[in-house]
């Protein structure tokens, strides 16, 4: 289903949440949400544009003074709180990102775990907030360092993770004091609401944290604000670049975490049965439809011909169905555009000479005839020189990539584009060393498929799958959303008469 259904008098409209409260919109300036697995409309999501980023950006602006001022500890109550909250609605929230994004409860589950280790992170603001202090750096002078926050900030989130990714953001933002204007994607936004909610059962003062829906209007609006300091923003990277040049030019900080095209090096000595289930998990899992996600096995010497059976026998076994019935292993796409541009990138496998091993595009579920199904689909003998190795697809589609040698395998991971996740699979602790070493990739896992750092690290990419000098998260995070000041300080002895000196002075 493409085109808009009426909106069922049943259905829910969800509001902005703007300085505490929910701002219902008239259904005509709403848009539809879909059930992937259905492909009916299970609710309506508002197209915001200026004026609500510019009440939310009021409500954030007016309610900065006070919760930048709030002592610390009372600030972390209120992250311990919401902990609390989230924990006891975890299902209600996995529950919601199943029912809008496709991805299997217990995946969805995973997810809200991922982002609950951020929050939990934030509640030890105090220790995080804390400077360096440097004493008798001169006679009678003390220096120390003070983190202080910069005041409205901003994120824009995607479709794909519609709790961790927020949760990765704005309990950074908001436990270094500032205050946040949150615009999550369209498509997956029912969750959203219902964190909202949780922050004002949590206590946290009205206006701290704000939502607003909407698409490329809220986005440039929060872009060109002059009251938002900085934007964290994660989803595809030409919309990436427009948030990152865009906020740059208005004086910004900003960090983008974009589009990814993760490879997996395999080396022939590997465990291949464990291989092979971490290159279909990582592949398959949530549809593809992760920046994390394997999307190249890069096989060198005879290991393809002896992980792609394996791969094959798995791949068989695979459940494709709605994420709410127990048991599947994989949902739909999470919109029907979606599943069609992945079909055209199959295709463009195909034409470019890949070997189809394994073809998701017939694959239908028979009792949701509607619903927005693809199957897994294997290439094998994929080459750089192809489309399909070089670009981002975000879909349940993997290919075998065959080279002759480490060197050439990890040549080409560092030649390509992006750099998000990478991970190599080796019982050879002296290759793991030179990958771990070696390898022009972030996040790096060893004989660990898809390694996302614990929600405690920072989390970033390079070259076009990041724009920014900062990781989210961790201790990137704090640096990002805070603004370091260093104080240098004099008590002069009582009584000391005038010693005046033009001369630049030395700390001595
Ligand atoms: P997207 O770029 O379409 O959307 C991201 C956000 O931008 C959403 O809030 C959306 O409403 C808004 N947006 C969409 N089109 C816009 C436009 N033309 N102008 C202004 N704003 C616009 O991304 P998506 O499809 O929601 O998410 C998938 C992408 O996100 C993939 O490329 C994936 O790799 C990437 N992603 C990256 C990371 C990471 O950490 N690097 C994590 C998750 C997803």
């Amino acid at each position: 289903m493409t085109t808009e259904t009426v909106l069922p008098a049943t259905l829910p409209i969800l509001s902005h949440w703007i300085g505490g409260r929910p701002v219902e919109v008239s259904p005509e300036h709403t848009g539809p949400v879909y059930n992937p697995a259905t492909g009916q409309v299970v609710g309506r999501v508002p197209r915001g544009g200026a004026s609500e980023v510019d009440a939310a950006v009021n409500a954030a602006r007016a309610a900065f003074p006070a919760w930048r001022d709030t002592p610390l500890i009372a600030r972390s109550r209120v992250f311990f709180a919401y902990r609390e909250l989230v924990w006891r609605h975890r299902e209600e929230l996995a529950a919601l990102i199943t029912r809008e994004h496709g991805k299997t409860f217990p995946d969805a589950l995973g997810e809200v775990m991922r982002g609950l280790e951020t929050v939990e992170f934030a509640c030890g603001l105090p220790v995080h907030l804390a400077g360096l202090s440097s004493p008798n750096v001169a006679t009678r002078v003390d220096a120390f360092t003070i983190r202080q926050p910069l005041g409205v900030t901003a994120a824009i989130t995607p479709f794909n993770f519609p709790v961790m990714v927020p949760m990765w953001i704005y309990p950074i933002a908001m436990a270094c004091g500032n205050t946040i204007v949150w615009k999550p994607s369209s498509h997956t936004p029912g969750a959203s609401q219902l964190q909202a909610e949780l922050w004002k059962g949590a206590g946290l003062p009205d206006g701290v944290f704000n939502v607003v829906y909407g698409g490329r209007e809220a986005v440039t609006a929060i872009v060109e604000h002059s009251d938002i300091k900085a934007i964290q923003f994660v989803g595809s990277t030409p919309v990436g670049r427009y948030v990152y040049e865009g906020g740059i030019k208005a004086g910004k900080r900003v960090g983008a975490f974009t589009a990814a095209k993760n490879a997996m090096l395999v080396l022939p000595d590997a465990d291949m049965e464990l291989t092979a289930d971490a290159a279909v998990a990582a592949g398959f899992g949530s549809a593809g439809e992760r920046c994390m996600a394997q999307s190249l096995v890069i096989a060198v010497g005879d290991a393809a011909d002896r992980l792609r059976p394996l791969m094959e026998e798995r791949i068989a076994k695979l459940k494709v169905g709605p994420g709410t019935e127990p048991g599947m292993d994989m949902g739909p796409i999470y919109s029907a555009e979606h599943r069609e541009s992945i079909i055209r990138w199959i295709d463009k496998g195909e034409t470019e000479g890949a070997e189809l091993v394994v073809d998701g595009r017939p694959f239908h579920h028979a009792d949701n005839a509607d619903g927005f199904f693809l199957g897994v689909t294997l290439f094998d003998h994929v080459t750089p020189a192809m489309e399909t190795y070089q670009d981002e697809i975000f879909g349940p589609v993997l290919g075998i990539v065959r080279t002759k040698t480490f060197d050439e395998a990890l040549g080409l991971i560092n030649a390509h584009k992006y750099a998000n996740g990478t991970a190599i699979f080796t019982t050879d602790g002296g290759a793991a060393r030179r990958f771990k070493l070696e390898v022009d990739v972030p996040m790096v896992g060893v004989n660990v498929p898809i390694p996302v750092p614990a929600g405690y690290l920072s989390f970033g990419g390079a070259r076009d799958s990041s724009f920014g000098d900062l990781a989210m998260r961790g201790e990137d995070g704090i640096r990002f959303f805070t603004q370091q000041k260093t104080v240098t300080e004099r008590w002069p002895e009582p009584g000391r008469g005038s010693a005046l000196s033009l001369a630049f002075p030395g700390n001595s």
